[in-house]
């Protein structure tokens, strides 16, 4: 018989998938099912409008049978089937649709190694057998036909088709699987539990029964007695018919016949959580674009959370069929956490990255499923502050990081949700801490230190706190980088206590103070240069309470963003360095000692004092310190 070849474009696509050297092979599963319930769809349509079709809905069905020693594996649906002309036509060509956009990209970009792993994500449909077989048969009948066709091909090099018999309407995909090869164990492909796995994984929703057939040991009764005179059992195999997919996703059904407990049990055995989720999104959406979405904010995090690369993030299916695992194009990186389902009969199964990148209607998902994760989120802070709390510190970070990506441009959307520390124990927003301003307050005024604690004890904090005013405790370059972002909140302007005008000082003061420091040049001048080069300046301050002295900085680079840059990959960035600037307290005794040693000329004394006041000035920065010995000696000196 004459082997008819395949079109240019398919031929091209077939050889890669033939020679597919992408692991995930297994995909090829759901796209055979995935067409066989299409094929039933098309005809339990049809069935409404013509009697003759003589099914009923629950007469629709896919078998899958396995033969080991034939090494086949055979799809089989009661659907509409295939003419002869449309056998040649849809499994001779690449679909029209994302296939063929597929196969362009492909050629388009000429990097096939690496755009081979879209096979895995969005399947191609059909040709996807040929990753596990090296011989496909397709007999298929199409309803109102008399005769059916049989299809066949061993790949590449072209396909025969002739008449033969099949007793009613429907298809069967043969798949003949290849022989093992060094790393690849293609006979796992006729193993009952694997093909279960499969269908569990990517098919489990399909609305119409997978059936497969599965053996069982079952108990009976031999007849025989035993000594005792008990009845005597033995166990012997028996083949069922079962039903593999469990056909209605939780997240199909209407929220009257499915509880919010209903939906935290299938979170917590789908996801393997041991606490019930902080929120539960559920979306049921009609309209220009229609999907269903069940989503989840994880109660609990691993230590492993922020460098987990593949975050288990939100599943895509189309119509019950799974046709991706991970989306991280739905939603942006500071809602990674979130989990859970998205459904959209108005996803495309053949649908590649680029499609889906650009995809208008993913988008508005995407949007829309932000906006409610939010308003879950806030309602949580509102409603059970404890809990929301426990969220925050799980997965706040993702939400500061979300601030300061982009540009800031995401800061607005993300600023209500964030929480800041406002004493060790208690954490803040924005929103309320300026709706607890005084009116005689006029910024927000926080600190910044490796911990909270740390940045309490800043001495620049005791002018604020004396006022009454509250203060914001920042602990990582992350929450300054944060504020930098937010710029205001409600119009009122961030203030740090070290690096900024605290704007108390009035005009005259601010003119005393510099006065007083010009005086004071020549003794500033000897202590900076008895400390030497890590200090920039030395200046005389009146905001440090009943502290000595406070290490500061001037320009855009803080201590916390130094300790961070510190911590970077690349020497270039490890030598970005704060501008420090030591300020001390005139009025205190230290300060005052220091100087009485430089005026009566004993410079030796001026200078330990200097040393002194520069490393306490660095202890209370949290700054470590180089040599805590030498430091230790320098006091016990002085006595
Ligand atoms: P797609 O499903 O994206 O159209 P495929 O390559 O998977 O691409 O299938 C091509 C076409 O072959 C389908 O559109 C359908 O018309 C036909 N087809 C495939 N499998 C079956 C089947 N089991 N029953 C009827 N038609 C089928």
């Amino acid at each position: 018989m004459a082997k008819k070849q395949f079109k240019a474009e398919s031929k091209r696509l077939l050889d890669l998938m033939i020679n597919s050297i992408y692991t995930n092979k297994e995909i090829f599963l759901r796209e055979i099912v995935s067409n066989a319930s299409d094929a039933i769809d098309k005809l339990c349509y049809k069935a409404l409008t013509d009697d003759q079709v003589g099914l009923n809905r629950d007469d629709f069905r896919i078998d899958i049978i396995l033969d080991k020693n034939a090494r086949t594996i055979t799809v089989r649906d009661n659907g509409i089937g295939m003419s002869k002309d449309e056998a040649e036509n849809n499994l001779g060509v690449i679909a029209k649709s994302g296939s063929y956009a597929f196969k362009n990209e492909m050629t388009d970009s000429g990097k096939e190694e690496e755009d081979l792993s879209i096979i895995g994500q969005f399947g191609v449909g059909f040709y996807s057998a040929f990753m596990v077989s090296d011989e496909v048969t397709v007999i298929t009948r199409k309803y109102g036909e008399e005769t059916a066709v049989k299809w066949q091909s061993k790949g590449a090099d072209g396909y025969t088709i002739t008449d033969c018999e099949r007793d009613s309407a429907g298809t069967d995909v043969i798949m003949h699987i290849k022989a093992d090869g060094d790393d690849e164990d293609f006979s796992a492909y006729l193993e009952p539990w694997k093909i279960r796995t499969l269908i569990k994984k990517y098919s489990d929703y399909v609305r119409w029964p997978i059936k497969m057939d599965a053996e069982h040991q079952e108990r009976f009764d031999t007849g025989e007695k035993d000594e005792k005179g008990e009845p005597k059992y033995e166990y012997r195999t028996v083949t069922e018919n079962e039903t593999v997919n469990s056909m209605i996703p939780i997240w199909q059904r209407s929220k009257k016949d499915v509880s919010d407990d209903d939906c935290i049990q299938f979170y917590k055995e789908k996801y393997h959580a041991q606490k019930n989720p902080a929120a539960l999104v559920r979306v049921n959406a009609e309209g220009a674009v229609s999907y269903k979405a069940m989503l989840f904010v994880p109660g609990e995090t691993d230590e492993f959370y922020m460098f987990r690369e593949e975050k288990e993030g939100i599943t895509l299916y189309s119509n019950g069929v799974m046709i991706m695992e991970k989306c991280d194009k739905l939603v942006h990186d500071y809602f990674d956490f979130v989990k859970g389902i998205v459904d959209s009969p108005d996803l495309s199964l053949n649908i590649s990255r680029e499609i889906l990148q650009h995809d208008r209607q993913l988008k508005t998902i995407g949007q829309n499923l932000e906006k409610k994760i939010k308003g879950e989120l806030e309602k949580l802070m509102k409603d059970d502050r404890p809990a929301y709390e426990e969220f925050f510190k799980n997965f706040g970070v993702q939400l500061k990081c979300g601030v300061c990506d982009e540009f800031g441009r995401n800061k607005d959307f993300l600023r209500d949700l964030l929480l800041f520390y406002t004493s060790e124990n208690r954490l803040i927003s924005l929103k309320e801490y300026v709706g607890n301003m005084p009116e005689s307050q006029s910024a927000i005024y926080y600190a910044s230190a490796d911990t909270v604690k740390h940045a309490m004890s800043l001495p620049q904090c005791e002018e604020v706190r004396s006022r009454g005013y509250e203060m914001l405790y920042l602990s990582s370059a992350l929450d300054e980088m944060v504020i930098e972002n937010l710029m205001e909140q409600d119009g009122k302007k961030f203030c740090n206590v070290v690096t900024d005008d605290l704007g108390f000082e009035t005009d005259e003061e601010k003119k005393a103070a510099e006065e007083r420091n010009t005086e004071s040049k020549e003794l500033l001048d000897f202590i900076r240069e008895s400390i030497g080069d890590e200090i920039s300046k030395v200046r005389l301050s009146a905001k440090l309470g009943s502290q000595p002295c406070a290490l500061t900085t001037e320009g855009g680079v803080t201590l916390e963003m130094e300790r961070y840059f510190s911590r970077g990959p690349s020497e270039e960035m490890r030598s970005i360095k704060a501008t420090r600037v030591l300020e001390i307290n005139p009025d205190n005794s230290l300060v005052k000692a220091l100087q009485d040693a430089y005026t009566s000329g004993d410079k030796e004394k001026a200078g330990a004092l200097s040393g002194i006041l520069n490393t306490l000035s660095k202890l209370m920065a949290g700054v470590e310190i180089e040599d805590p010995a030498e430091f230790t000696r320098q006091i016990s000196n002085l006595f």
